[in-house]
């Protein structure tokens, strides 16, 4: 009977914002968000809040792209729960991101290859390849990747829940189709995008192809109306200061500040 009920009235997606910043030092931890008990979205310092018993919960991990404040977390996450849960951890991504992990972080240098420890056939973590594009279903959680650009291969996520759906850019500059299939989804209720540097560091903002506010700006004007906008990555010490630009250069309809501990239900 609880089953049916379930179907009929879906229990909501909970999206945890475990991350937020650019950076680290006092408050500020990168990149991470939770989806639910089970998913989380890159595997910044945020997922170093966790406890126990919700590190181990997680069986999925959905990285945007390869650099370390995304995927820093994930190399401690399997030493800490990787002997005590029951599946190995499914991280997904394309195959470059992949490529990258395999190569640079669990090479046995670095770090130990836990794609094949303790054994090849039971290992605690298995690559799991979403090209840029892809989607999945997990439980009614719908997780859709689109291309981005940045200076490494990187896709931004769209959440699809019951009750709407949530955008989330991972770290990009100036894009494209991002904006398209937002523009082409019918439920979207939310956008984080993110914002790194001041208009002064515009020039750093293109070679490191991150955004600065004159940027967001004319990228937030591809977005249809809608969306409640939420700005993520800032550098930390500079957030108040980046959000003064933004919202000059947005003066209706601020886009607001992405805050650790933030839950969105969908
Ligand atoms: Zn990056
Ligand atoms: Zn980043």
């Amino acid at each position: 009977m609880y089953e049916d009920f379930a179907k009929v009235f879906p229990p909501p997606m909970k999206i945890r914002i475990l991350g937020a910043s650019g950076g680290i030092g006092a408050q500020a931890r990168t990149t991470s968000i939770l989806v639910d008990n089970d998913i989380l979205i890159d595997a910044g310092t945020g997922v170093g809040d966790l406890t126990l018993e919700e590190l181990r919960a997680i069986d999925h991990v959905f990285l945007t792209h390869s650099h370390l404040d995304h995927v820093t977390m994930l190399p401690f996450m399997l030493d800490t729960v990787g002997a005590s849960r029951a599946q190995p951890l499914r991280v997904y991504a394309q195959e470059a991101t992949l490529a990258t992990l395999r190569t640079h972080l669990f090479s046995g240098e670095l770090w130990p290859d836990f794609s094949r420890i303790p054994t090849p056939e039971a290992p605690f973590m298995t690559y799991h390849v979403l090209p840029a594009g892809g989607e999945l279903t997990l439980d009614r959680r719908r997780v859709r990747s689109i291309p981005v650009t940045h200076v490494v291969p990187a896709v931004g996520y769209l959440l699809s829940g019951a009750k709407g759906s949530l955008a989330f850019s991972g770290d990009t500059t100036t894009t494209e189709e991002f904006w398209r299939v937002l523009n082409a989804t019918g439920d979207l209720k939310h956008v984080i995008v993110e914002t790194s540097f001041l208009d002064a560091e515009e020039q750093l903002s293109r070679v490191s192809k991150h955004l600065c506010p004159s940027l967001l700006a004319a990228e937030l004007k591809k977005l249809k109306p809608g969306p409640r906008v939420h700005i993520t990555h800032l550098m930390p010490g500079e957030e108040d200061d980046i959000m003064r630009e933004i919202a000059r250069h947005i003066p209706d309809n601020t886009p607001r500040r992405l805050e650790r501990g933030q839950v969105f239900e969908l």
